[in-house]
């Protein structure tokens, strides 16, 4: 019983490591969040950049435009003969002047805003990359830890026939049939119920594990039963500790 307790106890090991080595990976989701989130910071400081460039070449475009017009206002100019029509004419030009000189501005404005956009999108993109590089870290350390569980648990299973081999044929494959659909297989009887249900056992039942005459198994979960006093656990334990 010892010796089943002892594979026992390396399967459920195994089963352990199985467990986080699906869980470990998981832990990289939030990082790749993290980067997706980054790469959007930076995106939006180039986007940012880029409005102000298009709306400084609007402007310079309707500067043009304007340009072009008063052009037009002044070679008519020589042809006017009438007073108030050329009074209206040169306000017009005046008025164009006026929106030149507020797109001009705006230029200006915008000059400084894009510097100092091209500015911030520096500073994001080295504090994102160290970001990104700290989150690279995390990832290969998870993946380092990974690598180890794997390597620790083919350990653990490299063990396994070892320890089977020690453990008697018939009790080997009950042991196997259970496990299939409950873990653990084998419970302790604590008083007079079974470790895995907590149903009472029949005294009768009880007597005979604790002599030792027989292997049984539960009669309500089908785990196999054994008293714990039987066992020496430290033995059991040091496996643990080895494992
Ligand atoms: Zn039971």
């Amino acid at each position: 019983m010892i010796n089943l307790l002892k594979l026992q106890r390396l399967d459920t090991n195994i089963a352990d490591c199985i467990q986080k080595e699906k869980e470990l990976p998981r832990q990289k989701d939030k990082f790749f969040i993290q980067k997706e989130r980054l790469a959007e910071e930076i995106k939006n400081s180039e986007e940012h950049c880029r409005k102000i460039q298009a709306e400084q070449r609007e402007c310079e475009a309707g500067i043009e435009q304007l340009q072009e017009k008063i052009k037009k206002y002044e070679g008519q100019l020589p042809d006017i003969k009438r007073n108030e029509e050329y009074k209206a004419v040169l306000h017009e030009i005046e008025m164009q002047k006026k929106q030149i000189s507020n797109k001009e501005e705006r230029v200006l404005v915008l000059m400084d805003a894009h510097e100092e956009a091209l500015a911030k999108l520096e500073e994001d993109k080295t504090r994102v990359q160290g970001e990104i590089s700290k989150l690279d870290a995390e990832c290969a350390a998870i993946d380092a830890d990974l690598a180890e569980l794997v390597q620790h648990r083919k350990a653990l299973q490299a063990k396994r026939p070892e320890l089977k081999e020690e453990v008697e044929p018939q009790l080997l494959s009950l042991y196997e049939r259970i496990r299939k659909v409950r873990v653990p297989a084998v419970v302790p009887l604590n008083a007079e119920s079974c470790g895995g249900c907590f149903m009472t056992i029949r005294p009768q039942i009880v007597n005979e594990i604790m002599g030792s005459e027989k292997v049984h198994t539960c009669q309500h979960c089908h785990r196999i039963l054994y008293y714990p006093d039987n066992v020496s656990l430290s033995g059991a334990e040091t496996i643990e500790e080895s494992a």
